[in-house]
């Protein structure tokens, strides 16, 4: 078979060759060491807190190293493209601290346009890069054309392997396929010619050479030295209508862009032998790889699942509602990443998490596991090391677009709100009650009278004499201008007078001896004063409320009594 002139049949209109590629897209110039690395989603949806994870990775070895992050969209399938995703998770991934230096980027007016010299960055932009290595590869007999009802031949093989499991015939189906493989590898020019004469669709298969009784050996940076078998499929390159696969773009795009680490989810283990194939058929050098194994969850039997779309945790953006704050979840991400992730912040406090030193080593080789109450936990560290300023504006923001009238309560009461997210904030041991901005109105609402409201009664064994002779005691001496100390002397006071021990261990000792102790009396004042039995640190609440409010909701509670 005369390859050439094969390849000028079939791609007549392609004038250039792979040189002249490697010239329109040069080598980088980068510091030694420097990775590159992408993000390269099909526009399908909604980012996957799956699909953060690799990203995460990618974005910290490129920028750990002084490299590039990319972004390309793999949009070949456009059955499947879903209009303004590409928008959605530039944006979702830029909230959570990926921002791309290259690549598909959102323009002043929130559309995808190109940043960068080694675009365009969308594959259906490629067309014309792919098909001149397609061209070459024909060139060299290491691809061909096949006109076997082209796209019917590709649905049935997709429906077989489904099939295959159940399906008792499928060693029977399996020879087929390869008898027919064999036959449509055996075309001959003329009948190239015929068919493109007819005008039939063809699809551009590769010539595998390899033998799956035979294994590459191969090192992931995650999973370490594998063996897997290589590759005899003839997989399809360039579909009927001239658009690429996966494999084939994926391969050229990350040679021609630079690609030192390809980051990605573990379920293109099975294609990997297609792609060494790929990369060697075309001269390119492989990227590294790191395939990062699935997200798993708990089910309600306490078993492993992978966490999948339809879960609850899944969709990144679901999380904006939920009141996460975005870094919140990096952290969390980080400490599902990196197994030592946890003594660094214990060590670092304040730290940005992208001063932590990335470790591919430090990675898990099989799946993480997504636990809600764990990332409740480092959220509520996270926030606690934020200052007042910063939560107040986050919990705004938040509650303007999710709770409206909060976030306008909030708004217009800026530095009231500022001065409660204060309390208990700053030095060593700071109060840990947000996990969320969605916590802060059972946390706090009770300052604003709107959504005060006295959640219990008091115990019945407290007779309400005692609680109405504490409220006017309290009420009688009550001095705004008090210290903390001199405050709690008073109520000390209050609680002597009226039968309540401040001698915590004679209380322990003989509790029938008294009608109940300091705390309770506490509890009497702060469930009028805050409708709570837990809130923030009553003296702060008070000074906070203002002797006027905190009167009035005492005088309330009594009379209720
Ligand atoms: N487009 C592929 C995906 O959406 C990219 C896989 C890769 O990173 O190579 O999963």
């Amino acid at each position: 078979m005369d390859f050439s002139k094969l390849a000028e049949l079939l791609f007549p209109n392609v004038t250039k060759t792979p040189a002249d590629m490697e010239a329109e897209y040069p080598a980088r110039t980068l510091p030694e060491g420097a990775k590159v690395t992408r993000f390269a989603p099909s526009p399908t949806g909604f980012v996957h807190f799956g699909g953060l994870f690799p990203t995460t990775v990618a974005e910290r070895l490129a920028h750990q190293s002084g490299g590039v992050l990319y972004l390309r969209i793999e949009d070949t399938d456009a059955r499947r493209e879903v209009a303004g995703a590409a928008e959605g998770l530039i944006k979702t991934l830029s909230r959570y601290g990926i921002d791309f230096d290259e690549g598909a980027v959102l323009d002043s007016e929130g559309k995808v346009s190109d940043k960068g010299i080694y675009g365009p960055y969308k594959q259906s932009l490629r067309g014309p890069v792919y098909h001149v290595y397609a061209k070459q590869l024909v060139r060299e007999g290491k691809a061909y054309p096949c006109f076997t009802e082209a796209e019917e031949l590709e649905e049935l093989l997709a429906v077989n392997k489904k099939e295959e499991i159940k399906n008792t015939d499928w060693l029977a189906q399996a020879e087929s396929r390869r008898a027919q493989m064999l036959k449509d590898r055996a075309i001959t020019l003329e009948e190239v010619e015929k068919n493109l004469e007819a005008g039939n669709p063809f699809v551009l298969r590769i010539l595998a050479d390899g033998d799956p009784e035979r294994k590459i050996k191969f090192t992931d940076l995650v999973k370490g030295g594998m063996e897997i078998p290589e590759n005899d499929e003839d997989f399809v390159l360039l579909k009927s209508d001239g658009i690429p696969t996966y494999h084939f773009a994926h391969a050229v795009d990350d040679h021609l862009m630079g690609t030192t680490h390809v980051i990605r989810g573990e379920e293109w283990l099975p294609s990997l032998a297609k792609h060494l194939q790929l990369f060697r058929y075309l001269g390119f050098k492989t990227p590294k790889y790191l395939h990062i194994a699935q997200i798993m969850r708990l089910d309600e039997n306490g078993n492993k699942k992978k966490l999948s779309k339809r879960d609850m945790g899944a969709n990144m953006d679901d999380y904006t509602e939920m009141g996460y704050c975005p870094e919140a979840v990096c952290e969390y991400v980080m400490t599902l990443l990196n197994s030592n992730y946890e003594e660094w912040r214990m060590q670092n406090p304040d730290k940005s998490y992208k001063d932590f030193p990335f470790n591919v080593k430090k990675m898990s080789v099989s799946g993480c596991l997504f636990d809600f109450n764990k990332l409740g936990d480092v959220s509520k560290n996270v926030i606690s090391r934020m200052d007042a300023k910063k939560v107040t504006e986050s919990v705004t923001e938040w509650a303007l677009e999710f709770d409206r009238p909060f976030g306008e309560l909030l708004a217009a009461n800026k530095e009231t709100a500022e001065k409660i997210f204060a309390i208990g904030r700053g030095g060593k041991k700071p109060r840990k009650d947000l996990a969320t901005w969605r916590d802060a109105k059972p946390y706090m609402g009770f300052f604003f009278d709107e959504y005060f409201e006295v959640e219990c009664d008091y115990p019945e064994k407290f007779p309400r004499e005692d609680i109405k002779a504490v409220f006017d005691g309290f009420l009688e001496t009550f001095d705004e201008g008090d210290d903390m100390n001199a405050w709690f002397d008073k109520i000390k006071a209050v609680a002597e007078a009226n039968g309540y021990t401040t001698d915590m261990k004679a209380y322990k000792a003989d509790p029938e001896a008294f009608k109940g102790n300091v705390a309770d009396v506490s509890m009497f004042l702060r469930l009028a004063v805050t409708g709570k039995v837990n809130s923030p640190d009553m003296y702060s609440v008070m000074q906070i409320l203002g002797k006027d409010k905190v009167a009035e909701r005492i005088e309330k509670m009594r009379a209720t009594l």
